[in-house]
């Protein structure tokens, strides 16, 4: 596998010249921000290499340039947090501090947030499970990370409208109330918005807190949990061009304080005897043992990097492209775009498709094989939902992100709806791993 750097650029400049369609500015349909694998060639059956397009960045989105510059930068430093007396160690230590303030800072966390860095959404979400001191209401159209933490869990089946569904999140609300409502900012099988504002004042008319998973709203749209009066907020580093293992949970310090430590040990304590322990209260409660500094650091630096961005340039690109893959999939015959809601008039760059007949896994190892498009099969570890909404078993979902221009949209359209009609050039074999080609004549890449 080759990385090219100047056909990347030539590349790139082909897809700003692509035709964007009626009513998207050229500009907007070419990639935003600069990524790690742009210009990444990958190897297709039967020899050649052509351009990698990654359409599954609802998964783990590749860094952004300027993360993996700041991360270089840092390693020459790399040291111990908090305990060391060298150079490298209080500058390494100043730089947790900074991104701590700058992810608190990007959320619009209040000044008494607390802001615990976590490996990821999951992780945080788990945090705050051990935290919550009562039942938690879910919708049934969560990723399993907020469906499956809470031990006190009560879930609200979604309903066909948005509208529908908040008024049986209100009837649940009123009818027992709860400790804290959880709800994702965002379908990652959709890619569907929900109102969070709304949502927000729901739970607190009902003495129920909020918190938003924003593992998929946040590397798309600012958040912020002061204007938007959400108390909990949890996120993955991964997902937001940050991809060196760090997430974190931002909200409220309270019932975090009271919280059992999320890992028991170093850091996390304040004075420890044989008979008895002092734990800390704050983020180091949580956060025992030596941090991810490099996943802490390139955080902080992602999300600066997509505030400088700015929110509408952000949206316009998406929309953009979008616009240009819905309505690309619309006249596609023999595939159906799966909808949780019938009135969802906002959503993230993502689109998740089943066909009338045929193998999605089957598709998704072609579209890799053949034409060098990644995208994602399955159900999306959100299983309730998918079974609700879907009429087969599984899903194809591609997904778009900064990285991605309108090249990268027409390439999935063409081969998708040439691989529907026509099905795969290749002969594969479903294995316990997925379908696999045959005969599989692609190098494995140099990385060493
Ligand atoms: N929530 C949503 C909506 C997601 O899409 C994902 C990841 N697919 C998660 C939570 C879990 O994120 P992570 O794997 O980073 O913990």
């Amino acid at each position: 596998m080759t990385r090219v750097l100047a056909a990347a650029g030539a590349q790139q400049a082909d897809a700003a010249a692509a035709p964007a369609g009626p009513g998207a500015p050229l500009a907007l349909c070419a990639p935003l921000a600069a990524l790690a694998d742009a210009g990444l060639e990958v190897p297709v059956l039967g020899g050649g290499v052509v351009r990698h397009v990654n359409l599954d960045v609802a998964a783990s989105a590749p860094a952004l340039d300027s993360v993996v510059a700041h991360v270089a930068r840092l390693l020459p430093y790399y040291a111990s947090v908090h305990r060391g007396s060298g150079y490298p160690s209080q500058a390494i230590t100043a730089l947790v501090d900074e991104a701590r303030a700058t992810v608190a800072g990007h959320v619009g966390a209040r000044d008494d947030d607390l802001v615990v860095f976590t490996r990821n959404t999951t992780d945080a979400l788990n945090l705050l499970a051990s935290a919550v001191p009562g039942e938690t209401v879910v919708l049934d159209i969560e990723h399993h990370a907020n469906l499956l933490p809470w031990r006190e869990r009560r879930v609200v089946a979604g309903r066909a409208t948005i509208a529908a569904t908040l008024e049986a999140l209100d009837a649940e609300l009123a009818a027992r109330p709860a400790a804290l409502l959880s709800v994702t900012g965002a379908s990652n099988v959709t890619g569907e918005v929900l109102p969070i504002d709304r949502i927000a004042r729901l739970a607190h008319a009902h003495g129920a807190r909020i918190a938003v998973d924003a593992a998929q709203l946040l590397p798309h749209r600012r958040v912020d949990l002061a204007a938007s009066d959400l108390d909990y907020l949890a996120f993955s580093g991964h997902k937001a061009y940050a991809p060196f293992g760090a997430g974190a949970l931002v909200g409220r310090a309270d019932w975090l304080d009271e919280a059992p430590p999320h890992l028991a040990g170093g850091g996390a304590v304040g004075a420890v005897g044989i008979g008895g322990v002092d734990w800390k209260r704050g983020a180091d409660r949580h956060e025992a043992g030596t941090p991810n500094v490099v996943g802490i650091a390139a955080l902080a630096r992602a999300l600066a990097e997509l505030e400088r961005l700015g929110d509408e340039c952000r949206r316009e690109h998406e929309r953009a492209l979008t616009e240009r893959l819905h309505r690309g999939l619309a006249a596609l015959r023999g595939v159906r775009v799966i909808r949780g809601f019938d009135d969802a008039d906002d959503r993230l760059g993502i689109a998740t498709v089943e066909l009338e007949r045929g193998s999605v896994g089957l598709l998704a190892a072609a579209l890799a094989a053949e034409h060098g498009i990644s995208v994602r099969a399955g159900r999306f570890c959100a299983h309730p939902f998918f079974d609700r909404v879907a009429r087969r078993s599984n899903g194809l979902r591609a997904s778009l992100g900064a990285g991605s221009s309108a090249d990268d949209v027409d390439r999935f359209l063409d081969a998708l709806a040439r691989l529907v009609a026509d099905g795969p050039a290749h002969a594969y074999e479903r294995t316990p791993g997925g379908w696999c080609p045959r005969v599989d004549d692609r190098p494995r890449p140099e990385i060493d």
